[in-house]
């Protein structure tokens, strides 16, 4: 089915909530949401520029908004509605649209793929799980990110996915999610270097950055932790994804 008689089939599902039992949020007007993810999506398939490269990203997008379709239809009183965050829902079309302005041109083919978006039953795909973590605000991605850096988070989980490993660091300044490398099993840590003498005792474990691809701070949170505090980048990633349009 063509992008235009999905979203066509998906403007009548909108529609549909106007009407009793139907439910909104106050203040919400569909057409102009349903616009804007319509825009944003655009955008993204701009940038992909090679139409063969388009359905993946198309279908994952979709899949968002079918989402928060399906719970504005389940209304108020929904358990699951009350659970979710609708605002978060709201950020799709824009943590979307951020991702692949910032990926460098030659790797879009990379990105835009089932593998890295959708994947299978097992397990969350990287770009997938990125994307997640923007719109829960557990991180962010600078809106000054270089192609560069860009390339350098990417190649890693390109080409290194065996030794990531399940967490992942959040630059505690910027916000940028980067991937933690898997420790190797305590019987090897003897081949690893260990600190200078005078300096705390560790032992130099392999890591992908020894600190901030961005912004260079070395301090950094879990991801899963990141609730726990408040950052000020993440009232930036509310200012980019909220209102940023
Ligand atoms: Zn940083």
């Amino acid at each position: 089915m063509s992008l235009s008689r999905r979203l066509g089939k998906l403007e009548s599902e909108v529609r549909k909530l106007h009407a009793p039992p139907g439910w909104m949020p106050p203040r919400w007007n569909w057409d102009e949401e349903f616009d804007r993810w319509v825009r944003q999506l655009n955008i993204v398939l701009d940038l992909l520029v090679d139409e063969t490269l388009m359905p993946p990203v198309i279908d994952y997008q979709i899949a968002r908004l079918e989402e928060l379709i399906h719970l504005l239809r389940m209304g108020p009183d929904s358990d699951r509605l009350k659970q979710e965050n609708l605002a978060e829902y709201r950020r799709w079309p824009a943590v979307l649209r951020i991702l692949f302005e910032r990926v460098p041109q030659d790797l879009r083919a990379r990105v835009a793929t089932h593998e890295a978006l959708l994947g299978n039953a097992t397990g969350t795909p990287w770009a997938n799980r990125w994307l997640q973590s923007m719109v829960r605000l557990r991180s962010r991605i600078p809106l000054d990110l270089t192609p560069e850096t860009m390339r350098a988070i990417i190649d890693v989980y390109l080409g290194s996915r065996e030794m990531i490993d399940t967490l992942h660091e959040i630059c505690d300044t910027c916000g940028l999610s980067r991937p933690h490398h898997k420790a190797p099993p305590y019987s090897e840590w003897g081949q690893f270097p260990t600190s200078q003498p005078g300096e705390p005792f560790r032992i130099i474990l392999p890591e992908f950055f020894t600190c901030c691809p961005h912004c260079e701070a070395a301090d950094w949170m879990w991801e899963h932790r990141t609730p726990e505090k408040d950052y000020a980048w993440r009232d930036l990633a509310v200012d980019e994804l909220d209102h940023g349009e």
